[in-house]
């Protein structure tokens, strides 16, 4: 068993879309252990997208994720990681697969519907930022 993290970003939290992806989250195999709705202020999300402060994207990307609510969650499976970055699909929507998140779902490269951790280690981080060990219920 492995543990990811999720976002479901401003843009899909706006448009309704919660539903919609946590069915396609649940129809995929993976298990929702732990879900909330937040805010993130300016300095939450530099903080959590830190590793791209360096990107000429990284001031947009921070903005738009402080511009309204998102639904940060933990999903469990076998090989969760990979799993949920392959029901997402690529970055840019335009490149993503037929029947993944960000094709149906994603407006641009930026608000592009939803976040997944990219490895065991940031994962763990990710994961840590947003819940402590009492709320997340396997
Ligand atoms: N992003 C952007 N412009 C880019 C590349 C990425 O605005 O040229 C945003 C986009 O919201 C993306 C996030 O920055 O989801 C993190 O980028 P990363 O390369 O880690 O993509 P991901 O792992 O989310 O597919």
């Amino acid at each position: 068993m492995e543990r990811t993290f999720s976002i479901i970003k401003p843009d899909a939290v706006e448009r309704n879309l919660i539903g919609s992806i946590f069915q396609m989250i649940e129809e995929a195999g993976l298990r929702i252990v732990a879900t909330k709705k937040i805010h993130m202020t300016k300095a939450q999300a530099e903080g959590f997208y830190a590793v791209h402060s360096e990107r000429p994207f990284f001031n947009s990307l921070t903005e738009y994720m402080c511009s309204g609510p998102c639904v940060v969650s933990v999903l469990e499976g076998e090989n969760a990681i990979k799993r949920y970055r392959e029901l997402m699909g690529a970055t840019n929507p335009e490149q993503a697969a037929e029947g993944t998140i960000r094709k149906r779902f994603a407006q641009n490269i930026e608000a592009n519907a939803v976040h997944g951790s990219d490895a065991p280690e940031t994962a763990a981080v990710e994961i840590s930022y947003f819940f402590n060990q009492l709320e997340i219920v396997g």
